[in-house]
This record gives C-alpha cells, structure tokens and sequence, in this order.
C-alpha cells in the first residue's frame, strides 16, 4: 500500500528529540569517557529494599495492587511526606502510587488540562516538561529564571506569561538542571502570585530529599497552597531507584480522583515487587538517605569549588546533584563546548541549551559521580578551559 500522508499524530511529530539523549549517544560510542551527564545516583539501591523485593516474588506476590497503589505503601508514604515535609495526605484518597515521578507529571497535567490551556514552565527546566504539556493537550510557556538571581524565578518574570488561558505553573525544586534550592520565603512570594491569579502548580519534589544547606520547605506545606498544588515525588533520586520506576502524586480528594481515572485506564497500576521495594525503603530507617545525601554535599563542595577555581563561575547549588556553571569566559558555545570537551577530553556534560535559552552559556554537570570521577573530570575540563 503506498503512504499518502503521515499516520502521526501532529503534537507528537513536533516535538523534538531530547538534546541530551545526542550527546550520550555520543559518548557511548566512545572509551574512557567520565560521564557527568546522567542525572541519577549513582548509588545502588539499599540491600534491604532489594531483599524485600525478592521476598515479594518468593512469596508469589507477583498480582496487580489496588489502582492507586498498596494501601500499606500509601499509608507509608502518607507519614513520610508528614514527619519529613509537614504535609498531611489521606492515604486512602490523596496519594497514588505511578510509575515514577514522570507518570505522575503526565497523569497530573493530563487531568487538569483543556486543549489549548497555558501552562508556565519555568526554564531552564527539565526537559520533561514541556513535551508533556503538550502531549496534554496544553501550550507550554516558557518563562526565563535568569543568573542573576541565582536562576530563583521571580515574580515579574512570571507576570509576562500570564495570559487568561494560564492554568498551572509547573515549579521544581531544587532543580534539574541548575540545582537551585527555593526558600520558605521565596515560596511564599510566589504563593501570593499563584492566589492572585488563580492557578494550580505541579511541585515536582522529586529532588526534596537532597536539599543541603537549608530545610526543605514543600509548596504544599505553605499557607493556603495545599490545594492549589499537585505535589509529585518518587524514590528514584533520594532513595537510589532509578530503575524500579516508581514515584507518586499527592493532592486533594478532587484532583486525585480525576488523574486516578486516567491512571486506572492507562496504566492499572505502578509494578507490584517495586512497591514491595518501595515500602520497604521507607520503613527501614533513614540512614542510607542520610549517608548518600552527606555524600553529595561532600561531592558538591569539592566540585563547585573546584569549578569556581578553574575559572567556570557556579553558583552553589543548594540542592539535587547538579552544577550549572556559567562557560561564558571560554567564548563558547553550551553546544561548543559540550561536543569539543567530549571529543578532547572524553568528559561527558550537557549543554545548557537543551534546557531553554536561559540556560544557554552554561553546561550541566552532574556529580552524583566517584570522587576519582569527579577529580580526574576537574583535571581534564581545567587542561581544556586552559587550551
Ligand atoms: N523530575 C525531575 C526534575 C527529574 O530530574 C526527573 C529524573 N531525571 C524526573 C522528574 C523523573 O523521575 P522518575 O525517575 O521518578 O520518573
């Protein structure tokens, strides 16, 4: 049969490729390469989350849950999110488990969304974002957090987007990819502007437990946003489980009963034996949290500061496993820079660009890498910025 047009769907063509995706295919191909381009642990998950694993698949556990998830892990989650972060989720109607923090951003924009709705993605942003709200249906606007204010967005820079389709505000902190941290007070001023124009926001919190100079505050534990937020988080980053695939979305009774319908149908439920996993990762106690994060901080010291030396200015990143230093002395681009440190020196990083304009002029590092990692790369990105 001859192709007279193309079966795509229009939103899906459009959507380009991830831009960080070319440069790991890039650095695949290569030997020796130290790459701090991964943004996840690179920890494994704890022993005793494993175990509780293979003793689900022992004990035949290997069924669906309930849709929003095993309520044992829900009650779990429940009071985590109450003795770590101050906000108070009904377990049986609040919380859904979804196969990480990326189905819970897709079920969270998906059930709040009409075609054509706006929704403010704040860039440089995680190059999730965007894409998903378009495949909702939505119109992505994006709106600058700049260096000069340490990439904190303001609200006069949001005032801008603001239009009467505006629906929700899409915030993540700490950040992917500049590792900025917002402050109570912060969150506050932007409280005022989410009630003055009355949104919703999608808090992705997936970076909360590595927040390292100052207490985490949740959107949601601020006055009067509970809500308004979509609060998403997950175990892959905090807790090392990447690959179990597993987060969840917490929000009130309405908004978690629309993305449960979406979640029902198109995905049933998050994987049983990594919510075996999961449950247990959260009762074991919170020391492997506690060692990794310490480790982080230690890693974040020394390879900001080494930044900072070799003449890359970087801002100190108050949370996630991310530098976002500025490359704009080398009179390079992010691009440039990116594909000429790899081919020269065989360090993975990834250009700034991909994140949105305001992150051009800059590259992401991430250092959730060895030490030896992290000072051989120090070694290397010095000899290029020096040639
Ligand atoms: N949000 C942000 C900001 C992230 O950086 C990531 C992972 N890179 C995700 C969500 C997705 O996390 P998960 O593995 O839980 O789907």
């Amino acid at each position: 049969m001859k192709q007279t047009k193309s079966y795509l769907a229009k939103t899906v063509e459009d959507l380009k490729p991830s831009g960080i995706r070319k440069f790991f295919d890039l650095a695949a191909g290569m030997e020796g390469v130290i790459s701090l381009g991964v943004g996840e642990p690179d920890f494994v998950t704890s022993w005793s989350a494993r175990e509780a694993a293979i003793l689900s698949l022992e004990q035949g556990y290997t069924s669906y849950t309930a849709n929003a998830g095993l309520l044992e892990l829900r009650n779990e989650v429940s009071s985590y999110m109450k003795k770590q972060f101050h906000v108070d989720y009904n377990p049986k109607s609040e919380i859904i488990i979804t196969v990480g923090a990326s189905q819970a951003l897709d079920i969270a924009l998906r059930a709040i969304l009409d075609p054509g709705d706006e929704v403010i993605v704040i860039e440089p942003s995680f190059v999730s974002y965007a894409p998903l709200v378009s495949l909702a249906g939505g119109k992505p606007v994006a709106v600058q957090a700049t260096e000069e204010y340490d990439f904190k967005i303001q609200t006069h820079q949001l005032e801008k987007a603001i239009t009467d389709r505006t629906k929700a505000i899409m915030l993540c902190s700490p950040n992917n990819p500049t590792g900025t941290m917002l402050g109570e007070k912060e969150l506050v001023e932007l409280a005022t502007f989410i009630e003055k124009h009355d949104l919703l926001v999608l808090s992705d919190e997936i970076y909360a437990e590595l927040a390292y100079d100052e207490q985490y505050v949740s959107f949601a534990a601020i006055e009067g946003m509970r809500h308004r937020t979509l609060l998403i988080n997950g175990f892959s980053k905090g807790f090392a489980m990447t690959g179990w695939r597993l987060g969840f979305v917490c929000a009130n009774e309405e908004l978690t009963a629309a993305m449960l319908k979406i979640h029902q149908y198109a995905m049933m439920c998050a994987p049983t034996m990594a919510q075996y996993a999961a449950l247990e990762a959260l009762k074991g106690g919170r020391e492997d949290v506690e060692d990794m994060k310490k480790s982080y901080r230690r890693r974040r010291n020394y390879f900001v500061q080494s930044l900072n030396d070799i003449g890359l200015s970087c801002h100190i990143p108050g949370g996630a496993f991310y530098a976002f230093p500025s490359i704009v002395s080398t009179g390079l681009s992010s691009e440039q820079f990116a594909e000429q440190l790899l081919i020269e020196e065989k360090v993975a990083v990834v250009p700034g660009n991909v994140f949105g304009s305001s992150g051009e002029g800059h590259i992401r590092c991430s250092y959730a890498s060895s030490m030896e990692h992290l000072q051989e790369a120090v070694k290397r990105i010095k000899r290029f910025v020096e040639r």
